[in-house]
């Protein structure tokens, strides 16, 4: 219709109403392309705020058990630390501790037991990572991202890692055991308990050096695994709260 028109008009020679015209044109052309951006924009911003809330929800149900498991692990470590002067100092005569002894035993288990986070993965395999408009909340993903991928690239360390246990049976005794666990389905749980032997164990080198392998290896996961995907966890809770303007005193009447 409006091309009838402008051929009107160039065949008239009336060049104002040519101007006009193509003015129409490039004004519509020029409306309908930032209606199309309107729509754009606010399609990002209702995604990027269902993705903060999903977020936030899957950081908060995760949060418990990963904090439950870096106290174990941390305090595991600790343990391992103090009954390592009792194995490696001759003249200390001294038995281990029950929670030395797990601690020894369990220095091939390099697990860092995430929570998982899939609408982050989501996100990232819809590529869609640039709908998220907080500088510092973008960041912070991008850190713990990092935080995973060097996880990932540490694996080597839990083949390296001796099944002590295993290899020294006369130094770690492993004795399984049931224990009632009301979660499970038949409401008992198998466990192990481990009973040390400190004199065997400073008897066989072979022993002291593959322990002395597996704490070297059990300190660089606490260091560049553990610790720092538990910064950047909280480093994106942190700012997903503020995001979401949640005061950080706001979940203990929720999750305690
Ligand atoms: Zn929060």
């Amino acid at each position: 219709m409006i091309l009838r028109r402008v051929m009107e008009h160039v065949r008239t020679q009336n060049w104002v109403a040519v101007g006009i015209d193509f003015f129409i044109v490039v004004v519509g052309v020029f409306m309908g392309l930032q209606l199309g951006n309107w729509n754009d924009e606010r399609r990002d911003r209702d995604e990027e705020q269902e993705f903060l809330i999903a977020l936030h929800r899957e950081i908060l149900a995760g949060r418990d058990v990963y904090e439950e498991k870096l106290a174990a692990r941390t305090a595991s470590h600790e343990a391992m630390q103090i009954a390592i002067d009792a194995i490696y100092s001759e003249g200390d005569g001294r038995e281990l501790t029950d929670q030395e002894c797990l601690a020894i035993a369990g220095t091939s288990i390099l697990v860092l037991g995430e929570s998982s986070l899939p609408s982050i993965d989501r996100l990232q395999a819809n590529n869609r990572l640039s709908i998220i408009s907080d500088d510092l909340l973008a960041t912070r993903i991008a850190t713990l991202q990092q935080s995973l991928v060097t996880a990932d690239d540490r694996n080597f360390t839990r083949q390296s890692a001796v099944n002590l246990s295993s290899k020294y049976p006369e130094a770690i005794t492993t004795t399984p055991y049931v224990e009632d666990a009301p979660a499970q389905v038949d409401g008992t749980e198998l466990r192990l308990r481990f009973q040390c032997d400190v004199a065997a164990m400073q008897a066989s080198p072979a022993f002291r050096n593959d322990l002395a392998w597996n704490i070297d290896l059990y300190d660089s996961f606490m260091r560049d695994v553990v610790q720092p995907y538990s910064r950047s966890i909280d480093g994106v809770h942190e700012a997903l709260d503020a995001a979401l303007g949640v005061e950080p005193g706001e979940h203990a009447g929720a999750d305690g």
